[in-house]
């Protein structure tokens, strides 16, 4: 176990990051099929912070989301690298542009932790190296799209860039007049609390920019998150919450209502509880959706509506997110079930029995 001086600068976490399987087993002990898994290729990348280091040694279910395992080498039925088709919609080699109004912003592909499900795995610590200068081809392209009014700034994590490129990244989407909402997507008050400091809350605030956390367990609501997120809060942030529903890590509605109640109460609305999207090695994350049908009905009136986020499959190949209130609004094809997205069109969510 580590005896390192651990340091609560954020610029400290990520160059402490653990990165190799020697590093961990400094902060917790590994069982055999984890010490395996680093024996072999690992597909998706690792890094935890010591931050979220210390987490998971108290927790079995976020351990699982970010140790690596044998069970990521197996490609499951209809799991894509690109689930999402993104790749179809990339309008230049910065942006995504799926949906009429909004675009994403892919600004970065560094994450100081790395989740074992991520949709982006493709890409995420890939050595990309991504500056400024190289966006003008993506500003170019929202100034010439009027149609694009919600610019969701993401990666790799947004907020692990420096102040100064957040500022000026910032300060270019909020110059083209017809953008009218700016997000970004960030699991850094999770596994990065240090990185919230008043300097990098005031740039937010200046930007009016809304935060799309990532949160998946109660056990992340260290205090340091807690008051993370207060402060984000104080400087008046707007957040929600995307939280990715994991068998065996947040299945069950005890492990929901507690983390929602937990958001609400640091002004995080939930506002997401997604499918996981059916990225390559994910199978022994995925439930059911009439598992994820059963759970978001065991909250609907049961506690605070405010509480509650949206079920959504996110349309594999680039359809939208697809709220799911129902059976009715499903329909099983062997192992596919099978939904409209919100344009009437037919998609199909590989989910086999
Ligand atoms: S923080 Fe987000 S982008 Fe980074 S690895 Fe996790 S899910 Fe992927």
């Amino acid at each position: 176990m580590s005896s390192k001086i651990f340091s609560n600068d954020w610029k400290w976490q990520i160059a402490n990051r653990i990165a190799s399987r020697a590093q961990l087993e400094e902060y917790i002990n590994l069982t055999a099929g984890e010490r395996a898994a680093f024996e072999g290729e690992i597909p998706l990348s690792f890094a935890v912070t010591p931050h979220y280091a210390g987490l998971i040694r108290k927790s079995e279910a976020l351990r699982k989301t970010v140790i690596p395992t044998a069970a990521e080498n197996r490609v499951g039925t209809g799991e894509l690298a690109d689930p999402l088709g993104e790749e179809n919609h990339r309008a230049t080699p910065h942006l995504i542009h799926t949906y009429p109004d909004k675009v994403l912003f892919l600004a970065t592909t560094f994450c100081s932790t790395y989740c074992r499900y991520c949709t982006r795995s493709r890409m995420v610590g890939k050595p990309l190296a991504f500056d400024v200068s190289t966006f003008d081809e993506t500003f170019r392209y929202i100034e010439e799209h009027t149609e694009i009014r919600d610019v969701l700034i993401s990666g790799g994590d947004p907020l692990t860039m420096t102040d100064s490129v957040l500022e000026e990244l910032l300060s270019r989407v909020r110059n083209i007049p017809h953008v009218r909402m700016v997000r970004i997507g960030s699991k850094v008050p999770v596994v990065l609390p240090q990185r919230i400091t008043d300097e990098l809350c005031s740039v937010l605030r200046k930007h009016r920019v809304w935060l799309s956390l990532h949160f998946i367990h109660a056990d992340e609501l260290s205090p340091e998150t807690q008051s993370a997120c207060r402060k984000l809060s104080d400087h008046g942030i707007g957040m929600v919450s995307q939280t990715v529903l994991l068998k065996g890590v947040n299945d069950d509605t005890p492990s929901l209502v507690n983390l929602f109640y937990g958001l609400l109460e640091i002004n995080v609305k939930p506002y997401y509880l997604l499918q996981c999207d059916p990225v390559q090695g994910s199978e022994h994350f995925r439930t059911t959706v009439e598992k994820g049908i059963q759970l978001i009905q065991s909250l609907h009136g049961h506690i605070c509506g405010l509480a509650v986020p949206q079920y959504v499959i996110d349309a594999p190949g680039g359809g939208g997110k697809v709220p799911i209130l129902g059976k009715e609004q499903i329909r099983r094809e062997g192992d596919d079930v099978v939904f409209l997205n919100y344009l009437g069109k037919e998609y199909r969510y590989p989910d086999p029995l």
